[in-house]
């Protein structure tokens, strides 16, 4: 590979408010499939958790599951949800908001629970996929297969974890290089497969304090650890697949993003899409009246307690500007007939 991809990408840091027109990146156009190693490690990611899921479903009618449980299952999909989407995604990619540095740090530490790569390689394809949106370059577009029926299939699946099985990962000095002179996240992107290990064992850990047996362990670590993996994992792909397919797409945003309105309550706002393409530093995604956004209310609680500042917003002149008049498009097409 060409020494230039290491190179800082000009946009890496400087995440865009609209998607300009963007040359395709020469180095990163090619996705070869990933190793052996690499492949048998998603598949275990993909599938362990869907194992679990189904295991857990067939045990109800046992009725293994108890209010630990829940609660468990609950307050890590809280814990490392929050901590993708407002530590990963609004803090670490975006800079959407200033935060203290212990909160930084636990917000990274929290995201890594979400069993989703390291901080830093979340981050570098996250702002690859804000840069090359819907085109050539985009990690995981759902739109670049064909428009058939059978193509859009295929480009779900490629959208929502196939890329996952290809060596596409974005390189961290020319995406991410703020994080890669980051002391703090250097470690916290170091330490990645401590967090996962932690992401199950902490649940399992308050399975055997509580109920003090082996079974209340095992039934705390399969609905505290794997199937809130499993269900947050589909969530935050949907967002991925879901989202660049199905939904409104109220603002001009040189992409396929929509706000998808079921899934806003389970991925905390990241639903909204469409308003976040449009948007990419507002600590708000969902930009309209009623639109529930948790992550920016979390972002709004931690700037009143004084752990967070500077929070972006978009200004309420230029969300009128980006808005599609949804009837002139109606008239064009009419007059385009
Ligand atoms: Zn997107
Ligand atoms: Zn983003």
């Amino acid at each position: 590979m060409p020494s230039a991809s290491s190179a800082p990408h000009p946009l890496a840091t400087v995440i865009v408010d609209a998607a300009d027109e963007i040359e395709p990146d020469p180095y990163q156009e090619a996705a070869p499939p990933g190793s052996i190693l690499q492949r048998a490690i998603v598949s275990l990611v993909i599938f362990g958790p869907l194992a679990g899921f189904i295991l857990a479903i067939v045990n109800l009618w046992g009725s293994s599951l108890h209010l630990v449980d829940v609660v468990t299952a609950l307050v890590f999909y809280v814990i490392s949800g929050l901590g993708v989407t407002v530590g990963f995604h609004r803090l670490l990619t975006h800079r959407s908001f200033v935060a203290k540095r212990w909160l930084r740090i636990a917000l990274g530490i929290a995201g890594s629970f979400a069993v989703q790569g390291s901080a830093t390689s979340w981050v570098a394809l996250h702002r690859r996929h804000h840069v090359y949106s819907d085109r050539i370059g985009d990690p995981h577009s759902p739109n670049l297969l064909g428009t058939t029926r059978m193509e859009m299939f295929r480009g779900f699946i490629h959208a929502h974890a196939g890329w996952l099985y290809t060596a596409e990962e974005a390189n961290a000095e020319r995406w991410a290089p703020d994080l890669v002179a980051d002391s703090d996240i250097r470690w916290v992107s170091a330490y990645a497969p401590l967090w996962t290990v932690l992401s199950f064992a902490l649940p399992a850990l308050i399975g055997f304090l509580v109920t003090g047996t082996g079974a209340g362990t095992f039934e705390c670590f399969l609905w505290g650890g794997v199937v809130r993996i499993f269900l947050l994992h589909h969530i935050t792909w949907s967002t991925n697949s879901i989202c660049h397919m199905f939904g409104k797409h109220p603002f001009s945003s040189n992409d396929l993003s929509m706000n998808f309105a079921p899934f806003a309550l389970l991925s905390f706002g990241e639903s909204w899409h469409n308003g976040h393409h449009a948007f990419p530093s507002s600590a708000r995604h969902g930009l309209d009246r009623g639109q529930l956004d948790i992550s920016a209310r979390v972002i709004t609680i931690f700037a009143a307690l004084g752990l967070a500042s500077n929070v972006r917003l978009p200004d309420p002149e230029r969300v009128a500007v980006r808005r599609i008049d949804e009837l002139s498009i109606k008239v064009d097409e009419l007059v385009g007939d």
